[in-house]
């Protein structure tokens, strides 16, 4: 019902399952229907992941966001006509940006995952409400869009701070963390989706949750040396 409602994913999704470009259609700017003004939402999301193509080397003229009502028959019939031309004159996504099919692959894959990460982190952006069109076109710059790369923040747990209380492993929203009773947790960064939940949720006490900008990410604890063993059962010990 709203254009506010497509979301970054929805886009590399397309372009993941082969599509060469992808049109959004929204309600006129300031004549929302409601009162979100949502397309003011997906025009800032669309700048932002024309951003992205170009970063990854992809042509973002292949992604088109264009605002009409539902009386503009003939203008939404010669945008998109004059959109289909554009994209098949640019060819086959990748290949015209002379990107192999598995670069391209990977790539996506790559953006894809880091999705949750860059929507966390470009929030306030993502919703504010600018004056004009025109300021949206230099809201987000490919510096800061090259930092959310080389500078992505990963979580890791210190296994000598875990307590193993299990909270975090409780409120991960990605089922990213393995642990137990007397397990020290373990992040899968495979399955981290960047939230800083456990971060957050980590007690002050224990501080065992760590954030990584940029750097790598220590290896996990060999599954056999996962064990708390506690002071006082050390004591007990014979
Ligand atoms: S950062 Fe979020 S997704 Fe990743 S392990 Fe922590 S809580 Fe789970
Ligand atoms: S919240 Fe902290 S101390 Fe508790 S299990 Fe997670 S990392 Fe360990």
């Amino acid at each position: 019902m709203c254009s506010g409602r497509v979301d970054l994913e929805f886009v590399f999704r397309a372009f993941l399952n082969g599509m060469d470009g992808v049109f959004i259609g929204g309600c006129r700017l300031n004549e929302c229907n409601y009162t979100t003004q949502g397309n003011y939402y997906a025009l800032s999301m669309t700048l932002l992941c024309k951003k992205i193509m170009e970063h990854i080397g992809l042509n973002p003229e292949r992604l088109r966001i264009e605002f009409m009502s539902s009386s503009d028959g003939i203008l939404f019939a010669e945008v998109v006509t004059d959109f289909q031309k554009k994209v098949a004159a640019l060819g086959p996504l990748g290949e015209s940006e002379g990107i192999d099919r598995d670069q391209l692959t990977s790539k996506l894959e790559e953006v894809a995952k880091l999705i949750p990460y860059i929507k966390l982190e470009k929030r306030e952006k993502l919703a504010s409400r600018l004056g004009n069109r025109k300021e949206y076109e230099e809201f987000y710059t490919s510096n800061e869009i090259e930092k959310l790369f080389t500078e992505t923040v990963s979580y890791h747990i210190d296994p000598a701070r875990c307590q193993a209380c299990m909270i975090c492993l409780r409120k991960c929203p990605a089922e990213a963390i393995s642990g137990g009773k007397n397990r020290i947790h373990v992040i899968d960064q495979e399955k981290c989706i960047k939230c800083g939940t456990c971060f957050e949720a980590c007690p002050p006490r224990f501080g065992a949750v760590t954030k990584i900008s940029g750097g790598p990410v220590p290896p996990p604890v060999p599954e056999e040396e996962r064990t708390i063993v506690r002071k006082s059962r050390k004591k007990e010990a014979p």
